[in-house]
C-alpha cells in the first residue's frame, strides 16, 4: 500500500467510497465524478501505477472482476452497453497513479463517442514496420 495513494486508501477503507464489490484481490467503487450514472472504477488491491507493473495473477483477477461486473452495471442502469477503458500512464491522462479500469454505462444517443473519437489519427508509420518493432520489443 502507498500511504499517499487515494485508491490504496479507499481499498484500505480509510476514506469513503460507494463500494460495489470487494474481492480478495480487487475492489470496485463508483467514480466520484461520474461520466455517466453507474460509472464504476475497478482497482487491484495491490498498488501498481500502470498495468505493466502488475503481476499476472493480479491482472487475471482484475479483468475477471471487470468481466463479472460489466453485466450487473449495465443491468442496474438499464444501459445498452458499457465503454471499458484504462488511462495507462500519466501521458494518457491518468490522474491517479493506481491502476483502475473505468466501466461507463452507455445508451444510444448518449452524446458520447467511441474510443476511436479520442484520437486524431496522426499516424506516419506502416503497419508492417510497427508490427516488426512490437514483435522485436516483445522478444519474438
Ligand atoms: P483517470 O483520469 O483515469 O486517472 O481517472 C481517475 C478517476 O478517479 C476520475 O474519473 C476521478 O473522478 C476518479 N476519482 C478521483 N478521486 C476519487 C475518489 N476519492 N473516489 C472515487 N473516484 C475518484
Ligand atoms: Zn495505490
Amino acid at each position: 500500500m502507498s500511504a499517499s495513494c487515494i485508491f490504496c486508501r479507499i481499498v484500505a477503507g480509510e476514506i469513503p467510497a460507494e463500494v460495489v464489490a470487494r474481492e480478495p484481490e480487487v475492489v470496485a467503487f463508483l467514480d466520484v465524478q461520474p461520466l455517466a450514472d453507474g460509472h464504476v472504477l475497478v482497482v487491484p488491491r495491490a498498488h501498481a501505477a500502470c498495468i505493466e507493473d502488475m503481476k499476472p495473477a493480479e491482472i487475471d483477477a482484475l479483468f475477471r472482476a471487470v468481466t463479472r461486473l460489466a453485466g450487473p452495471v449495465r443491468k442496474a442502469l438499464g444501459a445498452a452497453g458499457t465503454t471499458i477503458g484504462i488511462n495507462n500512464g500519466e501521458a494518457t491522462g491518468q490522474t491517479i497513479p493506481h491502476v483502475h479500469v473505468h466501466i461507463v454505462p452507455r445508451w444510444p444517443d448518449d452524446g458520447a463517442g467511441s474510443i476511436h473519437t479520442i484520437f486524431p489519427r496522426r499516424t506516419s508509420k506502416s503497419l508492417a514496420d510497427v508490427g516488426k518493432a512490437i514483435r522485436a520489443a516483445s522478444g519474438d
